[in-house]
């Protein structure tokens, strides 16, 4: 098998996965995921397509440098970028047409050490990145698995237009992140919209949900006993450097 072949296989295993419908993390055509091929290409989900029954026909090949020319560039109406995304493809021969999302898929697997991106709305995750208090609730953690897996804290996406504005949206809020944290994050909370898992391999993608999927249920179920009680920051900081820890991560990481 190809290296090529191996990616796309992941990528479909992970995608099906994220789309199962038990688990309550994406319905329909929603949601759509990504793996880095090689420097130049990646393979996305095709607009339409559905996570938890898709094949290699509901994936799409797109070149890096025409996908990410789209984010520096000025306005495009929206036929314009349908027509730049048709154009960016590779080895498209049923024109098959990427994500409206692709842009941020683009922009997040062209970050050192990323290799897969999965971007579900999950029922959890989505009563509260749709409730008012959404930020205020989330800037603490609650327990040691969640800072392994979604790492010290998310980046923050207030509501934007799906599309190019949320791709640039996307790239300020991790540029951001990475100048307070000096890492990129994990996953990113997006208002009114969902949650996305940055990895560096497929497993770490599913990880990353499955945990947020957990804490949105844990944080919903400490409103029944007085509301959450966050870690102290200095315990979230000794999770997040300890040895021990990190060898967990990294098992979970190969799973
Ligand atoms: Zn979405």
């Amino acid at each position: 098998m190809s290296a090529r072949e191996n990616v796309l296989g992941q990528l479909i295993d992970m995608s099906r996965w994220l789309g199962e419908e038990g688990r309550e993390f994406a319905i329909l055509g929603e949601g759509n995921t990504s793996a880095k091929i090689s420097e130049d290409s990646f393979f996305v989900k095709a607009s339409g397509a559905q996570l938890s029954n898709i094949t290699e026909d509901g994936i799409v090949e797109v070149c890096f440098g025409k996908a990410l020319d789209m984010l520096d560039g000025l306005e495009m109406s929206d036929s314009e970028v349908k027509t730049r995304l048709l154009d960016a493809t590779i080895n498209n021969e049923s024109k098959l047409a990427p994500s409206i999302e692709t842009l941020f898929h683009a922009y997040l697997l062209s970050l050192p050490g990323v290799g897969f991106v999965g971007h579900t709305h999950p029922i959890s995750v989505n009563a509260i990145t749709c409730s008012a208090a959404w930020r205020e609730f989330t800037m603490g953690r609650l327990f040691p698995d969640e800072i392994v897996c979604c790492g010290i804290a998310p980046a923050y996406i207030d509501y934007t237009d799906p599309g190019v504005m949320l791709g640039r949206a996307i790239r300020d809020a991790v540029n951001i992140y990475i100048a307070e944290y000096g890492e990129r994050p994990k996953s990113i909370l997006m208002q009114n919209h969902g949650l996305i898992a940055i990895g560096n391999t497929a497993s770490e993608v599913k990880s990353i949900t499955a945990m947020w999927d957990k804490t949105a249920k844990v944080l919903a179920g400490t409103f029944n006993f007085g509301g959450p009680n966050y870690m102290a920051q200095e315990s979230v900081d000794r999770i997040y450097t300890r040895p021990d820890e990190l060898d967990r991560k990294k098992l979970i990481d190969q799973l």
